[in-house]
């Protein structure tokens, strides 16, 4: 009897241990922000959604993952996590924080509003190129630690950012600006392979990243090169140097993250805590007042998707 007692014990503590659970990374964010789905003890690949945006989960050891984009325009308040796992159902709640995004006015030549006809096709072949690397198929993610700033310098533009000019909406700035002179270094913010080197219109020299999970970061506006497509890098590693190449009035890096089919705010990326990461989080100084700065369209699809 004593036996068969400690078996009983012992069986329930090995389904409670088995017990999938969910865990969101961070619990409150904000509009436009990556967040993690983390569910531990996963019994089968989970499906799941965040809000009305689906998770795309990849599996890590005994857990399974999903990076998923808070939509720019997702209303603040509390949001359902729902996961579907070997026939069980989890939840998480997830708390959407105001966005606070700023407003700047450009003041800048008419040349920056709208392209010369002599550039469409090369305009068109860039979104063809921006595409085909948005459709890299999901697969885990490719670093451990936690991302880090591909350059150690002041932003001087915003993810969210809206942009007037002449009092018309110009667009909205999908990344962060950083500020540096033409020949600087730019960094990988993590380890990924290189997916694209390609010299286009609105971006100029551009390199894109993909680190798995759905997410690609993106550099614009190098003067110079120092990768090759295919490339594998790993976190810090040289992938170009500071220019103003592509639609823009001086020398920055204009830095972005791709998640799924939506560009997220490369700030709440650096500030995500990845599960067994080791690397301090990244943050930068408190923002300084908007100013009319360099404008640049971002990429040919600086839309989102
Ligand atoms: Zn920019």
């Amino acid at each position: 009897m004593r036996r068969s007692a400690a078996l009983l014990a012992l069986s329930v503590s090995l389904a409670a241990a088995a017990a999938p659970s969910v865990e969101v990374i961070p619990a409150r964010a904000k509009p436009g922000d990556p967040v993690l789905v983390v569910v531990r003890g996963a019994k089968a690949l989970p499906t799941g959604t965040v809000g009305t945006h689906e998770a795309s989960f990849y599996s890590r050891g005994d857990d399974a993952e999903a990076l998923v984009p808070l939509p720019i325009e997702q209303e603040p308040g509390l949001l359902e996590v729902r996961v579907t796992t070997g026939g069980e159902s989890l939840r998480a709640p997830l708390e959407v924080l105001p966005p606070e995004f700023r407003e700047r006015k450009l003041t800048v030549p008419s040349k920056y509003v709208r392209p010369p006809a002599s550039a469409r096709a090369q305009i068109k072949a860039d979104g063809v190129a921006f595409q085909k690397a948005w459709a890299t198929p999901l697969h885990p993610r490719a670093f451990t630690d936690n991302f880090q700033k591909p350059r150690d310098a002041v932003i001087t533009a915003y993810f969210g950012d809206h942009r007037t000019y002449n009092g018309k909406k110009l667009n909205t700035h999908y990344a962060l600006d950083l500020d540096g002179a033409t020949g600087e270094e730019i960094r990988a913010a993590n380890d990924g392979r290189v997916i694209l080197v390609r010299p286009c219109y609105y971006s100029g020299n551009t390199v894109l990243v993909d680190h798995g999970a759905g997410l690609i970061t993106a550099y614009f506006h190098m003067s110079k090169f120092l990768v090759k497509q295919g490339q594998e890098v790993r976190r810090g590693d040289l992938l170009g140097l500071v220019g103003k190449t592509g639609r823009v009035t001086g020398p920055h890096l204009h830095f972005g993250a791709h998640l799924g089919s939506l560009w997220v705010n490369p700030q709440a990326l650096l500030a995500l805590p990845f599960p067994g990461a080791s690397s301090p989080l990244e943050t930068f100084p408190p923002p300084e007042a908007p100013d009319a700065g360099t404008p640049d369209g971002g990429s040919p699809d600086a839309g989102r998707r």
